[in-house]
């Protein structure tokens, strides 16, 4: 069993640090929130005073952060992850964020020789509480090969997707398919009103059709067809249009610096920043039908 430092205990964190501990591995962690590390300490965890202290005896370093901006802090900070850590810790970086910087801190961990892993996750916070997690690893053979059974405490899929930063790569790619699909469903479905067609009629016919996809038969945007679907509940997230705003953003930022082209991913990200600032930035991201429909 290993002894893991987990830093960043939020939403995500916390559950799957208890998942950590209930598969029998030592969970030292760190969290900037005092009510964080009182949780941890229930469930059976150590708590240190800071990143450093808490990664200085561990086997393994995973963090679970906001945003690229905290992921560069915790690792190479002056009493960070990468000065402390000691001599083979493997580092796992579970935070959603830019690919750049996920390369940067892999970077400089190599140069210290650290093995180091970006390995987001999606399957928001039930899935982080079931242990269901779907994990996307960037990063050597020899470090998937060693973050493989602490992952599988947390998770269900686990996924190398390449080297350093393709983790990150492949969750944004993802999530920009879904921001957008959900847009073009959201929009069929204010068409089909203004139309007249019914909106059982047009699942029926889409879900058998090619305009299948996740957004329409597993997460539609509309209340009724899909009875799990958000939208039955008024759009109580679910996965806000916040988080898919984040999401949207790092792909643009991702497509500028690489040069790539993604004309819909600029505008679902526009979009969705239109919700937020309409004061929408909670509720489920499907209910970009709303803003859409005009309702
Ligand atoms: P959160 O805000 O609930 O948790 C982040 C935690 O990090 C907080 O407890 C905060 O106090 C702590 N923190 C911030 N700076 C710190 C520092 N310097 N040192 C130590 N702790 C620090 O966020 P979350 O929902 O747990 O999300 C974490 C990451 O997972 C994000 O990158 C998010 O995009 C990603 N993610 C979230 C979900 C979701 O459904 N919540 C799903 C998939 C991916």
């Amino acid at each position: 069993m290993a002894t893991v430092a987990f830093i960043g205990l939020g939403n995500m964190g916390l559950p799957m640090a208890r998942n950590l501990l209930k598969a029998g591995h030592g969970v030292t962690g760190f969290d900037l929130s005092a009510a964080s590390l009182t949780a941890l300490t229930e469930a059976g965890g150590r708590t240190a005073a800071t990143a450093g202290d808490a990664a200085a005896d561990a086997d393994v370093v995973i963090t679970m952060l906001p945003a690229g901006q905290h992921v560069r802090q915790v690792y190479l900070g002056e009493d960070g992850v990468l000065a402390r850590a000691r001599t083979g810790a493997l580092l796992i970086d579970c935070s959603t964020i830019d690919v750049d910087t996920a390369r940067t801190v892999n970077a400089a961990a190599a140069a210290k020789g650290f093995d180091m892993l970006d390995a987001p996750v999606s399957g928001g916070t039930g899935g982080a509480t079931a242990g269901t997690l779907t994990f996307m690893v960037g990063g050597s053979d020899a470090a998937f090969t060693r973050a493989h059974p602490l992952l599988e405490a947390m998770g269900k899929t686990i996924v190398h997707a390449g080297g350093a930063g393709t983790g990150q790569a492949a969750k944004i790619c993802n999530n920009m398919v879904l921001g957008i699909s959900m847009i073009a469903v959201s929009e069929a479905f204010a068409l089909a009103d203004r139309l007249g067609l019914d909106r059982q009629k047009l699942f029926d016919i889409s879900a058998k059709s090619s305009g299948q996809c996740w957004s329409l038969t597993s997460y539609c945007p509309v209340p009724g067809p899909v009875p799990t679907s958000p939208a039955n509940r008024d759009y109580q997230a679910g996965f806000t249009a916040d988080m898919m705003l984040k999401d949207l953003k790092l792909a643009q930022q991702a497509a500028s610096s690489a040069g790539a082209s993604t004309p819909l991913g600029a505008q679902a990200a526009a979009l969705y920043q239109l919700m937020s600032a309409r004061g929408q930035g909670d509720k489920d991201f499907s209910a970009i039908f709303k803003l859409l429909s005009g309702g």
